[in-house]
């Protein structure tokens, strides 16, 4: 599943490739692809046909791109797109041949590059939403602002993070506390901290949680240094987990693998239906609260 910096890389290429042109046509070849459009997919292309995308943001893993009418004026609508667990968006000349799972094309008035949506599962979608005045489209509007923002506030993070009542890894997890951090992310960031993901937040102190913001910024921005780059092919790959981030990664997946701090062997324990990869010896299991 495409985390924050996979999404960050993709909306850097579209701001690049995409933000400024007119919209020539749509094409909507899976009514999956535009299933949160709920007027349907012609009113969809509709909506786009002969107006320009703006520019390209991005909150937590969606992103959306301002629709202007044909003489600029802001039309009060956005593309929202959300990648799900397996979607891309991909810039492509117009003679390269279609992918299998080719969900939906946009050409644009300039002749130039098509935009493409690619999803093998049709789990991420797109849709155009009211957004006002340039501002956020409300569905996402709940969504906080995540570590890659420029608008990030750490403070009211260290504050909300030790006032709720769970495990930090749930926490951390939590999109309305700190946007786009997923599985892979909470693991590497727990680990650069020190930390067991079961630690109690309202013990943590107020350093631990600064090591932990820095843990997760540190690896999020590793991240999409790395994944900065793969947007000049014109291709991101989202497919699986984290690929060009992969080879980085200190404890997820790395199962009976030494740590590469102190050499223990990586646990993998279950967690919300997933699995959860740390140190034992770097990030002790916290001991049960006295009643
Ligand atoms: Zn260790």
């Amino acid at each position: 599943m495409p985390e924050l910096p996979e999404v960050e890389v993709v909306r850097r290429g579209l701001e690049r490739w995409v933000a400024g042109r007119t919209v020539a046509a749509v094409e909507v070849r899976h009514p999956r692809a535009v299933r949160r459009h709920l007027e349907g997919a012609d009113h969809f292309t509709a909506a786009l046909t002969g107006r320009t995308l703006t520019a390209a943001y991005r909150r937590g893993k969606y992103l959306w791109l301002p629709i202007a009418e044909a003489d600029d004026t802001p039309a009060g609508q956005a593309l929202v797109a959300h990648l799900g667990m397996s979607g891309q968006l991909l810039v492509e000349k117009r003679s390269q041949p279609d992918e299998t799972h080719l969900r939906a094309r946009f050409t644009f008035t300039d002749g130039g590059r098509e935009l493409r949506f690619v999803d093998q599962r049709t789990f991420g979608g797109l849709a155009v939403e009211d957004a006002d005045g340039g501002s956020i489209p409300a569905r996402l509007a709940h969504i906080a602002i995540d570590p890659l923002d420029a608008g990030f506030d750490a403070d009211r993070f260290s504050a909300a993070l030790r006032r709720r009542r769970t495990e930090v890894k749930r926490a951390l997890l939590d999109q309305t506390l700190i946007g786009g951090v997923g599985n892979i992310y909470a693991d590497e960031a727990l680990w650069r901290a020190r930390l067991h993901g079961s630690r109690p937040t309202e013990r943590l102190s107020r350093a631990q949680v600064a090591d932990l913001l820095e843990g997760v910024r540190d690896v999020l921005t590793e991240s999409l240094a790395q994944g900065g780059t793969s947007f000049d092919s014109l291709y991101v790959d989202v497919n699986g987990q984290s690929g060009y981030f992969s080879r980085h990664l200190a404890v997820y997946g790395q199962a009976d693998r030494p740590c590469p701090r102190c050499g223990t062997p990586i646990v993998r324990e279950s967690f919300m239906n997933r699995s959860s990869y740390s140190c034992p010896r770097c990030q002790p299991r916290p001991r049960a609260r006295r009643s």
